[in-house]
């Protein structure tokens, strides 16, 4: 949890300051200028207080974007760690651009299931989910910092695509064939009551909106790339903007439909699935056997649920009304708390007003 009771903040910042032993692994704290986390003992010099911000949990500041001190090393040092976690760690800062594989592990005598245990108890997320959010954070920081090394034309959202091709194709994937007919997406950071979202738009509309540490964020955009034939750059357009401000009111509780242009590149059968899904009404939910149904092709309900799983602009396009017959809930790329979450709270928005006769 971001910390916003102003009392708490002085006292960590206070702490932070001196360095407190017995603040750490209580708070992390995120240094907005650096985009790294440190805890309380931190050796490197102190940022002032309104650049950064304190979290709960050693999630929450990796959910938000920033990435472990090189110096304080939180994920060492906020609790007690066994050195061959310890290994594992480094080994992820070693090769921030790679996938740690389980054979990878047990090659330098690591049980991959310990260091799988390891961190579901100590950090609620997996070793696996750890590495995702260093590296999609890493990239992140990389294109940030593309930007500040070019002033020119910023403002209309486009900045420097030479140093940004480089770093992002090593990432993410392959870099535009042709320069001549290269699309640019911008990529920009969001904030909603249940986790940060990236949202990315080309001119045209937007084209992706998914939680940072959903699944195969980076297959997704390996996708987008290839088949927009684009380049990732950060930055906001108008499209951006107000799926921004969409977003918003939606999470308040005051918008039930979206007008935002999307541009949702696949198949046509995919294509045909998302509009389906669009007219879903706020607050109601399909099985897929309807949904396949609607589609006058009964039987593909696997292929429904395939292309709901390939949906890249989430809550939008909201495959999240689309649960098991029985209902049950079913995958969701954000994770089945958050589609609980987001049924929930369409319900409660939806309610009409009870009129209590007596
Ligand atoms: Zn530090």
């Amino acid at each position: 949890m971001l910390i916003t009771d102003k009392h708490k903040i002085n006292e960590y910042y206070k702490a932070l300051v001196d360095r407190e032993q017995s603040f750490v692994g209580i708070f992390f704290v995120g240094v907005k200028t650096t985009s790294v986390f440190c805890i309380a003992t931190c050796r490197a010099r102190k940022p002032k207080q309104e650049n950064v911000e304190f979290f709960s949990s050693f999630k929450d500041a990796l959910d938000n974007g920033y990435r472990p001190c090189k110096i304080c090393k939180p994920t060492e040092n906020a609790n007690e760690t066994p050195e061959q976690i310890e290994t594992a760690i480094q080994l992820v800062k070693d090769n921030p651009k790679q996938k740690i594989k389980d054979y990878q592990l047990r090659e330098i005598g690591i049980s991959p299931e310990v260091v799988r245990r390891w961190f579901k108890k100590n950090y609620g997320i997996t070793y696996q989910t750890f590495q995702r959010m260093y590296r999609i954070n890493s990239a992140f920081q990389e294109l940030k910092n593309g930007k500040n090394t070019t002033n020119t034309a910023f403002d209309s959202g486009y900045e420097s695509l030479s140093g940004f091709g480089y770093t992002f194709k090593k990432i993410m994937g392959n870099s535009p064939k042709n320069s001549e007919d290269k699309t640019v997406i911008l990529i920009s950071r969001h904030t909603t009551p249940i986790g940060p979202m990236f949202i990315c738009a080309t001119e045209n509309g937007i084209c992706l909106v998914e939680f940072v540490d959903r699944k195969m964020l980076e297959t997704e955009f390996k996708d987008l790339q290839n088949k927009l034939n684009a380049v990732i750059v950060t930055g906001e357009n108008d499209h951006i903007k107000l799926a921004k401000k969409e977003l918003d009111e939606y999470f308040n509780g005051t918008r039930k439909e979206f007008t935002v242009k999307l541009v949702t590149p696949g198949t046509d059968f995919q294509n045909s699935v998302w509009t389906i899904l669009q007219d879903i009404p706020y607050g109601k939910t399909v099985s897929y056997q309807t949904q396949a149904e609607k589609l006058n092709n009964a039987k593909a309900i696997r292929a429904v649920a395939s292309a709901n799983g390939h949906n890249r602009i989430s809550i939008i396009i909201p495959c999240h009304r689309v649960i098991g017959k029985d209902g049950k809930m079913t995958g969701y790329g954000g994770g089945i708390e958050r589609k609980k979450w987001l049924l929930e709270h369409e319900e409660k928005k939806s309610a009409p007003y009870q009129l209590k006769i007596y």
